[in-house]
């Protein structure tokens, strides 16, 4: 199952089973941060409300 991960750089987001090394949107080797369950599409934890 992908994860979801954003780039704290640019804000890019990509589903992929591990984060990437470099962003495919900016092409720096960002910092990505797993947001898988702090979308609205996640409704599968009780913390989405916490993280907003
Ligand atoms: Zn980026």
């Amino acid at each position: 199952m992908d994860s979801t991960y954003k780039c704290t750089n640019c804000g890019y987001t990509l589903e992929a089973p591990a984060p990437p090394e470099e962003c495919p949107s900016c092409h720096e080797k960002c910092e990505f941060v797993d947001v898988t369950c702090y979308i609205p599409e996640c409704k599968g934890r009780p913390t989405d409300e916490r993280l907003g």
